[in-house]
């Protein structure tokens, strides 16, 4: 191998992953079996995953995970990425904390999400495996991994849900240009795909079928496995990344402590990718508060209760403990793609019970009118989901002012907006609207299951329900 040199700030990049399984209050509880409800074992996932990511899903002892070499490599790409201080807004706002914001818009696909994807398409190609299937809604996904897969010499199929298939041809061309196959789904490629073709030749697709479409084409295919880019512990590993490089910059900017860590949360990735490294410091005693932020449409972490649900919308995979809205559950179409998963990562949705996140909620239109005043002062466009987490930090920003007192805060700024600037069009026309939950539309779609095994509500390892 070449020798690898780096000229720039090489000593902010941590050498090896968090994994907070090794210091959690209350351990997760099991997955169970989607037929049977039993508890599965790491044998029951290996049709789906390679055995060496299955491996460091179910780790709980080591806390810290070598990152291989030829991983960093190709993270050297674009990390580490910077921490910036928000001037700007900070003047607008009059306030008198001070904001900084770790930019994960700076890598090739413009988000988080090849953090895990390059760690992902390394595992698989040292376990032998030659290709991966993958679905993707609007393309965030789908184009990190026809990154990583490129960058690794893997083939990548992409099963991405026909409506955004056809509207959103950006985010497609960038798989072609990464040398990826992206179909549309409902396709003709898999028995799944065909049978929904037959019965509703014009279907917009969904993610749920995407998702047969993608498993049902890993187990079944030569040499080949299945990727997912949120909820599973080990994504959430990967990305922690990004807070172990931030607090390394922060001592830089001669911060000693931060006392607000915020970011969005769709499957959680992101988020915890920046929050985990400081939750331990709040398990050891910390004053920090941390707050993962979501969309009122689809409110899985402030109004979902704790329960075992599917991972998927279809019922293949395994039924995981977390805060969720039930399988069956549509969001509104908001434009925060990101955001509208039905579930929470079992690792957030168990901290939450824990008391040491602490979620809120936004309106859509709230958060583009705060997204496009961080445009108009920072510069940079921010993904839709994104302006959630900017939404945190101008509540907190404000109230610093009211208070007068001089916080610190960081957020994760998951993501660019320049691919999803027709949600922004929208926006501009007035034809966005606020879509809150009904009480009764959660009621609905948590009907499905009722009956079914319940996971302890547990808070700090104690038994609270
Ligand atoms: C995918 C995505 C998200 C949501 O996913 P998480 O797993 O919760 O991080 C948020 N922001 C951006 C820019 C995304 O692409």
């Amino acid at each position: 191998m070449k020798e690898f040199k780096v000229f720039l700030r090489e000593d902010e990049i941590p050498k090896q992953w968090y994994n907070i399984q090794a210091d959690l209050p209350t351990p997760l509880q099991p997955p169970l079996h989607p037929g049977t409800r039993q508890p599965i074992g790491p044998q029951d996932l290996a049709p789906v995953f390679p055995m060496n990511l299955i491996e460091q899903e179910v780790n709980t002892k080591d806390r810290w995970i070598d990152i291989p070499q030829e991983v960093m490599e190709k993270l050297l790409i674009w990390r580490p990425t910077p921490l910036r201080r928000a001037y700007a807004l900070e003047k607008v706002l009059g306030t008198p904390a001070r904001i900084y914001y770790k930019d994960e818009g700076v890598s090739p696909p413009g988000s988080h999400k090849p953090n895990t994807a390059v760690a992902q398409a390394y595992y698989n190609k040292v376990f032998g495996i030659k290709r991966i299937a993958t679905e993707t809604g609007a393309g965030q996904w789908g184009s990190a991994l026809s990154f990583a897969c490129c960058l690794f010499g893997l083939e990548c199929k992409v099963y991405m849900v026909r409506i955004s298939y056809d509207q959103k041809p950006y985010r497609r061309l960038m798989m072609n240009t990464w040398g990826a196959n992206c179909v549309p789904s409902p396709s003709k490629d898999t028995q799944a795909g065909r049978k929904i073709l037959e019965a509703h030749p014009d279907s917009p697709g969904s993610l749920g079928i995407a998702i047969s479409e993608a498993v049902e084409d890993a187990v079944t295919s030569k040499d080949t496995r299945y990727s997912l880019g949120s909820v599973l512990n080990h994504v959430l590993m990967h990305q922690t990344i990004i807070g172990l490089e931030a607090k390394k910059q922060l001592e830089k900017f001669g911060e000693k402590k931060v006392d607000i860590v915020t970011g969005c949360a769709g499957g959680g990735s992101n988020f915890s990718g920046l929050a985990f490294p400081f939750v331990l410091d709040k398990i050891n005693g910390a004053k920090i508060t941390i707050i993962p932020a979501e969309p009122t449409s689809c409110p899985t972490m402030t109004r979902a209760p704790f329960v075992y649900d599917f991972g998927d919308n279809v019922g293949m995979a395994p039924m995981v403990p977390m805060h969720s809205l039930g399988h069956s559950f549509i969001p509104a179409p908001i434009h925060a793609g990101g955001l509208r998963y039905h579930g929470m990562a079992p690792l957030v949705s168990q901290l939450i019970n824990d008391g040491l996140l602490e979620p809120r909620a936004y309106n859509q239109l709230e958060c583009y009118a705060n997204a496009v005043l961080w445009a108009r002062t920072e510069g940079f466009i921010p993904a839709p989901e994104t302006s959630h987490a900017i939404s945190v930090v101008v509540e907190e920003a404000k109230k610093a002012k009211e208070e007068g007192k001089q916080k610190v805060i960081l957020l994760i700024w998951s993501g660019h907006g320049i691919m999803d600037l027709g949600g922004y069009e929208s926006y501009f026309s007035g034809k966005l609207i606020d879509y809150p939950l009904p009480e009764e539309e959660m009621r609905k779609s948590l009907k499905d299951i009722e009956g079914w095994p319940k996971p302890k509500i547990m808070k700090m390892g104690k038994v609270v329900g």
